[in-house]
């Protein structure tokens, strides 16, 4: 157990004496640490927090965090990580899996003494959405607060690269999203990931999956080996490859809830209420109606259909208060909207699945799933949102006809109990003739219902899981009604993996985050085409797609048409089998035959020389074994262009040598007598070409394994040279240790976040900032209840982590 810390040194004495005397203090209360969790036994299940070896500072955070029983898989986890053994923790929704992590992170660089600059990075948390990463450093914040030395920061992107660059390269511990983790990784000269110790995936399932995939391999390759690796979700992926992905050692399985009869609180009642998909707006609208004095989550299938719905419901007046979140609003906006339906007593978020994995809104009532999540784990973290920590809560998902028995088997596997229930004919409110009305008076609105109609086909057509997703099935004539449009918007796609378009969507995603440094990369919809026509040139085609009010989608075509060689065409307006002649429409990139300005070129020698005679030019082009004709102005036109060019020219031919130096194709026709003695044909034809596959295979292993090796130096060199360089710029801030420390808690504590491009703010932390650090205890608790208004607010109270 911990020693007893008598009262502290006041701060009247100078500050040189009370940081020596600190940190005696805490040699020898790690030592007694360290001890105490080497006896701990992992088989006793703990039940208060004070019975852990825990540090001062810890226990001071939990006892003000008002925290004093363990949770079930808090129990089982902190002391087995506690004793630095990777972690597989699974256990329900609103268990507490965020503190089993959050301990041991605190715990364990505290007794390893991982604070200060010159410690570096010391754990890294990651994290699916901003949103949760937030969250998570909010929780560290409130139970780290209250005495450790740790630096803290959030990386999650939403503000300028270089900000963050000089944050990081003084953090201890960072919560991150992956995307942008990554980008530092590769850029940041100065960040210096060696000593790194602990590695936490929260919401681990879904950072492993296809979306994030890329990204955590990267991540995983510049993170020393010799770590602790720590999983956490409610749904925990149990895959091999998965665990060797993250080389993780001997884990230990924390798995609370695996026995238990559902995968779903206790505390939570499910239902569900088939509702055809033109009459789901009815009944939410219904819904909402009967539930005005409570807060709903409505989950929603995309931002366009968030956009809609909460456009075309805040028109009506509800009578209880609407907000909408998803991932292509403004982090601030983000923030903002989360932060108030936290604080709301009845509220109505409508809200994409950003929010549905690990957000901890207090006290939700009701989490309404209006359409059908994309797998039985996305169901169970959705409802997750409410009946957290022993509270009640309430779910209900409307299901069309079509879904119910797919959906229904796929939640019996994972063990999650929904009963069916129906609407009261009475409540029931059509609001369909209402929703016309509107959208015939308002073409934004009908443009919104347009683009969210689309959206949502699309969402059902990329549905991995067609035993339930059975695109064919849904009325979409009438849904388009539903939605108050004039008809069924005409979309056609391509067909495309869904895993692919998921894993696209994520790179474009963050690829908006880290553009979105000057510009911002939200709602704005211009600079979204913008972006989608940097890498082509404009045609009169994409122009007139761009044109708004009609009824193709203009924003859509270019998201949904890959532009691929791939021609497996859905027109939704024939699904009958009823062919078009104008089906082409949504087709334009790739209607010209690539060789179309090339026709004729096949002529032979004879040929040549007879058109010579018929008095025609004939031009011999370098590379091609027989010369081209020029019988027009056009073809003439083409010697001008290299790229046209190469398709005259003969295919390149490769060329070995023997010992002798003669020179040899590489595959030569042998004697057709030799080849006959040797067996069959077909046998040896088979026989050549698995050697050659081989050995084709084994040049490529090797050949990779050389690529990554070069990229690896060369990353390596490049950071080398830039931390050298970043050296003799400002030449580092250590000159004296006590002067580097004094630094380093300056410039903690203007991590301030600007919305300005604003690179001064590092050296000059504002007043407002400084003055945290000059206040005694009483003024810091004070301020403890300003509320956190931005991402600014929130790591610059991150700073008390220094000097509370
Ligand atoms: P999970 O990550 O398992 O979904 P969280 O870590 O978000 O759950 O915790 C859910 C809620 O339970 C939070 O509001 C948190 O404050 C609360 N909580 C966690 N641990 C405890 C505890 N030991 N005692 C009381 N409340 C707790
Ligand atoms: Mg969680």
């Amino acid at each position: 157990m911990a020693p007893q810390i008598t009262g502290r040194v006041k701060p009247t004495k100078i500050k040189k004496q009370v940081r020596g005397q600190k940190r005696k203090r805490d040699d020898v209360d790690v030592e007694k640490l360290q001890e105490a969790v080497e006896q701990l036994d992992t088989k006793t299940k703990y039940e208060s927090f004070n019975d852990l070896p825990l540090s001062e500072p810890t226990k001071a955070g939990l006892k003000s965090a008002a925290y004093s029983t363990l949770t079930d898989i808090q129990s089982k986890a902190i002391p087995l990580a506690l004793k630095g053994s990777d972690i597989l923790g699974a256990a329900k929704t609103g268990s507490g899996k965020t503190l089993a992590f959050l301990i041991p992170v605190l715990e364990n660089l505290y007794r390893a003494q991982c604070t200060g600059p010159d410690a570096g990075l010391g754990a890294m948390i990651i994290t699916p959405t901003r949103e949760l990463a937030i969250q998570i450093f909010e929780v560290m914040r409130k139970v780290g607060g209250k005495g450790h030395l740790f630096a803290a920061g959030l990386v999650i992107g939403g503000k300028s690269l270089r900000e963050e660059q000089d944050a990081l390269t003084r953090m201890n511990i960072v919560v991150c999203t992956p995307g942008r983790i990554l980008q530092h990784l590769s850029q940041t000269a100065l960040f210096n990931v060696d000593n790194l110790r602990m590695l936490v995936l929260d919401e681990a399932d879904r950072i492993l999956d296809m979306g994030f995939q890329k990204d955590v391999d990267a991540i995983v390759d510049y993170l020393p080996t010799e770590r602790q690796t720590m999983l956490f979700s409610a749904t925990q992926t149990k895959r091999v490859s998965d665990l060797a992905r993250l080389s993780l050692k001997e884990p230990e399985y924390v798995s609370v809830h695996e026995a238990a009869q559902s995968a779903t609180p206790k505390t939570l009642q499910q239902n569900y209420v088939i509702t055809p998909l033109p009459e789901k707006l009815d009944a939410l609208w219904s819904f909402i109606q009967s539930a005005k004095k409570s807060k709903i989550l409505v989950f929603l299938s995309s931002g366009k259909q968030v956009r809609f719905v909460y456009e075309a419901f805040r028109q009506m007046q509800p009578g209880i208060p609407l907000i909408h979140l998803h991932g292509r609003q403004k982090q601030t906006a983000r923030l903002e909207i989360t932060q108030k339906f936290s604080n709301a007593k009845y509220s109505c978020l409508f809200a994409t699945d950003v929010v549905a994995r690990g957000l901890d809104f207090p006290a939700v009532d009701w989490v309404v799933q209006v359409d059908c999540p994309e797998d039985a784990d996305t169901y169970i973290h959705r409802v997750g949102r409410t009946a957290r920590y022993e509270r009640d809560g309430r779910a209900v998902i409307f299901l069309d006809p079509s879904e119910e028995e797919g959906m229904l088997t796929r939640l019996e596997q994972k063990k999650v109990p929904v009963e069916k229930i129906n609407i009261r004919t009475n409540k029931k409110q059509s609001i369909k003739d209402q929703l016309q009305n509107m959208c015939f008076k308002d073409p934004q609105l009908k443009y919104l219902g347009q683009k969210a109609f689309a959206s949502y086909v699309r969402s059902l057509h990329i549905q991995k899981d067609k035993e339930v997703f059975k695109l064919e099935k849904y009325p979409l004539e009438e849904f388009a009604a539903s939605l108050g449009l004039p008809g069924a918007p005409r979309i056609k796609f391509l067909k495309a993996d869904p895993e692919e378009i998921k894993r696209k969507k994520n790179a474009s995603r963050q690829a908006a985050v880290s553009e979105s440094e000057e510009e911002d990369d939200d709602e704005d919809e211009e600079a979204d085409k913008t972006k989608n026509k940097k890498n082509g040139v404009r045609t009169k085609y994409d122009r007139m797609f761009e044109r708004k009010n009609q009824d193709i989608l203009a924003d859509h075509y270019a998201k949904m048409v890959r532009h691929d060689d791939e021609k497996d065409d859905i027109d939704l307006n024939r699904l009958d089998g009823e062919q078009e002649a104008d089906d082409d429409l949504f087709d334009v990139k790739r209607v010209i035959p690539a060789d179309e300005g090339v026709p004729n070129f096949d002529i032979s020698a004879k040929d040549a020389a007879d058109a010579q005679a018929a008095g025609l030019k004939a031009v011999a082009i370098p590379g091609a074994k027989d010369p081209i004709i020029l019988d027009s102005k056009r073809r003439e036109k083409l010697l001008k262009s290299k790229k046209k060019l190469l398709k005259l020219k003969d295919k390149g031919s490769k060329i070995i040598y023997d010992d002798e130096c003669n020179a040899h194709e590489i595959y030569e026709l042998e004697d057709e007598a030799d080849f006959r003695a040797r067996g069959e044909a077909e046998a040896q034809r088979r026989k050549f070409l698995e050697e050659e596959a081989e050995r084709v295979k084994m040049a490529d292993i090797s050949d990779k394994a050389l690529a990554k090796e070069k990229k690896k130096a060369k990353r390596e060199k490049k950071k080398e040279r830039e931390r050298a360089e970043a050296a003799g710029e400002d030449g580092v801030q250590l000159e004296g240790e006590e002067d580097g420390f004094e630094n380093f808690k300056r410039d903690a504590a203007g991590l301030g976040y600007s919305d300005e491009e604003d690179s001064e703010v590092e050296e000059k932390p504002s007043k407002k900032q400084k003055k945290w650090f000059q206040e005694d205890g009483k003024r810091k608790d004070l301020h403890e209840e300003k509320e956190i208004e931005t991402l600014g607010d929130l790591e610059a109270e991150a700073a008390k982590l220094l000097g509370s």
